[in-house]
């Protein structure tokens, strides 16, 4: 009683770095210098680090905008606090574009279904809406293309209270690759765009097209803005990229991961050689074994390919997890540390001791990338601020 449950909670517990994170908005701002605006992309619970806990600590640092995908997302970002920029970056429905628009939550557009929408909301609240058109330039999901851009030039000319305020677009191949030739490519196709709005006499206050990869890779992608996600979270988008970015610089050390992931021992039982451990007795001991249970599982985002492959961190040391991942509760093997004992931390992801344990380095055993890991830890678990 009086306990507030994040207080309680240490079964499963998500830590958010608030030194770590400050360092890499402080680190991609000296990289795109002072005239370049930063939107924090905070998407997906700000990739798993959660809304509140990064809005707390970026709000004071001087944010162009919070990216979210949704009005869903925006709605449980600002929790009622009408002063967060907000850029939404995916489709916003008819029906919720009202509710936007009354916010000035700027959105970005690229169906003329949605200019004709805005164009009677404005006209009937009398007040503007602020939009971002996203250009197609090769990615093939969001955008509009080139041949259609002068119909929605025209339609937005009549539109008065339609403001183009900003104009993007989304690179297809720059984390996958060490070859940057599309998205030289699709620099040059928005390039071309751009020049269409010029010779239409429109000038565009925030042109923006570079995510993580884009930002730390290539000034000429910086434009007005970038749109920063992963790399503000201390991970780096992909091999591809670091690998990229060490060809022209020295300097490794320059992302400091945010988010650590803990929980702790809730049983250990001597298991003896022959016996099976967990569901589809997949592991069988080969020696008398000290097996440690660990209350968290493939709903908490500790994704069932990792079954009889992770390790975690218990008393600095690695402990490999035997057996599969269930729902909320996985196995470790920790025969080799002896001192472990019920309610010993565990580290999933983050450092103890000498030893790390890396967002990519389970991205690499399960098979994906470390944006899906860290965005998927269950958005239910308490997020903790640490120094
Ligand atoms: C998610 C997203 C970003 C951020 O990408 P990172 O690689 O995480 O930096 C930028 N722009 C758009 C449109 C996005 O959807």
């Amino acid at each position: 009683m009086g306990l507030r449950f994040d207080q309680l909670s240490r079964e499963s517990r998500v830590e958010i770095s608030r030194s770590a994170l400050i360092h890499n908005l402080r680190t991609i701002r000296a990289i795109v210098g002072e005239k370049v605006d930063i939107s924090a992309v905070v998407k997906a619970c700000a990739y798993g680090h959660g809304y509140g806990q990064v809005v707390e600590i970026l709000k004071p640092e001087g944010i162009r905008f919070f990216g979210v995908h949704s009005i869903d997302e925006a709605a449980a970002l600002v929790q009622g606090d009408s002063s967060l920029p907000i850029l939404i970056l995916g489709y916003v429905p008819f029906e919720h574009l009202e509710y936007a628009v009354e916010r000035d939550w700027r959105l970005t557009v690229f169906n003329m279904e949605t200019v004709g929408k805005l164009a009677e909301i404005t006209r009937r609240l009398n007040r503007n809406a602020y939009v971002h058109l996203k250009l197609e330039t090769g990615t093939n999901r969001q955008g509009i293309r080139q041949s259609d851009l002068q119909g929605f030039i025209s339609v937005l000319e009549k539109s008065r209270n339609v403001i183009i305020e900003g104009v993007s677009m989304h690179f297809a191949n720059i984390e996958d690759t060490t070859d940057h030739s599309f998205a030289k490519m699709q620099l040059d196709c928005f390039a071309n765009m751009l020049n269409i709005f010029e010779n239409a006499g429109i000038t565009i206050p925030i042109r923006h097209t570079a995510s993580s990869a884009a930002s730390l890779l290539f000034k000429s992608t910086h434009f007005d803005m970038i749109r920063f996600g992963i790399s503000l979270y201390g991970l780096w988008p992909s091999k591809e990229t670091y690998l990229s970015y060490l060809l022209s610089n020295p300097d490794n050390s320059l992302l400091r991961p945010v988010l650590s992931w803990k929980s702790i021992v809730s049983q250990i039982k001597d298991v003896p050689a022959g016996e099976y451990i967990g569901y589809g007795c997949t592991y069988r001991t080969t020696t008398d074994s000290r097996i440690a249970v660990i209350p968290v599982g493939y709903f908490d985002g500790y994704d069932r390919k990792l079954s009889n492959l992770a390790h975690v961190l218990i008393r600095g040391k690695r402990a490999p997890v035997r057996g599969r991942v269930c729902m909320d509760i996985f196995m470790v093997d920790v025969t080799h540390i002896p001192d472990a004992i019920l309610e010993d931390e565990v580290v999933m992801i983050g450092e103890q001791g000498h030893e790390k344990i890396s967002a990519d380095q389970l991205a690499d055993w399960v098979g994906t990338i470390n944006y899906e890991i860290v965005s998927r830890i269950n958005p239910l678990l308490p997020r903790v601020i640490v120094e």
